[in-house]
């Protein structure tokens, strides 16, 4: 059965307590998490939290902020992990580019090779590949357009209309977290995306307003977008949980 609830982007093993806030987000209603990894160590924990709880996914990756305080044997473990792994993963992620953080061209060439491989590693397994793009929102959309990635989720990406405008246009999913209660213009760009294309995200334990955020908080998120594009929580619901269906199976 389609699940309607669905956080489709959080980091489950940043959490001390991991088991209690899968407990919680069930409790709201929460079918899936995907947990994202973002590390080495966070790859292998994010592994062995799919296995324990029926509600729980994985996505393996390299975060691209992570990879710049990596050297060459722990990328390629962490590669090394990611390919063993993929069959039981939901997806490659996250990985991406971030060049607010990757100041020099010597970092921002890494992590374009980085996400490029991590692309064909995805489409060689038929997997999505879940994407952070931060001040490089339009280079990340054209290496996936250049290297035919069409299984995309861009995670967070509400910045910009432009951009999400773009990755509809490429039949790509874009999520959309907490940060649109608060924030006018992330609102306005989320009016923009039409249903078919928008996922429901938390990216947990990434704090909002103050407050680390948790899976729980997606029924909060499916109200606001309902709010915002005048429908119903369930119309809401039933489409992201039938986009997060047909992209991570
Ligand atoms: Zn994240």
């Amino acid at each position: 059965m389609t699940p309607l609830l669905c956080d489709s982007h959080c980091h489950l093993d940043w959490f001390d307590s991991p088991e209690d806030v899968v407990k919680r987000a069930e409790d709201a209603g929460v079918e899936v998490i995907l947990s994202n990894a973002t590390s080495l160590a966070s790859l292998e924990k994010n592994i062995a939290l799919s296995k324990k709880s029926r509600s729980v996914r994985c996505a393996l990756g390299i975060h691209p902020v992570d990879l710049l305080s990596m050297d060459n044997a722990g990328i390629e473990g962490a590669f090394r992990v990611v390919e063993e792994n993929i069959s039981s993963a939901s997806a490659v992620g996250e990985v991406g580019m971030d060049f607010k953080r990757a100041s020099s061209q010597v970092q921002r060439a890494l992590q374009e090779r980085v996400f490029r491989r991590f692309i064909s590693l995805a489409k060689a397994h038929d997997k999505p590949v879940v994407v952070h793009a931060r001040w490089a929102e339009p280079q990340c959309l054209s290496i996936l357009e250049e290297m035919g990635a069409s299984k995309v989720h861009m995670h967070w990406f509400t910045n910009s209309a432009k951009n999400a405008g773009r990755a509809v246009k490429l039949g790509y999913h874009i999520s959309c977290g907490p940060i649109i209660i608060s924030d006018r213009p992330s609102a306005s760009v989320v009016k923009g995306i039409p249903l078919e294309n928008l996922l429901l995200e938390t990216d947990a334990p990434v704090e909002f307003l103050g407050e680390r955020a948790e899976p729980s908080w997606i029924p909060r998120v499916c109200s606001a977008v309902a709010e915002l594009k005048g429908v119903s929580k369930r119309e809401v619901s039933s489409f992201t949980g039938r986009n997060f269906s047909s992209l991570f199976g």
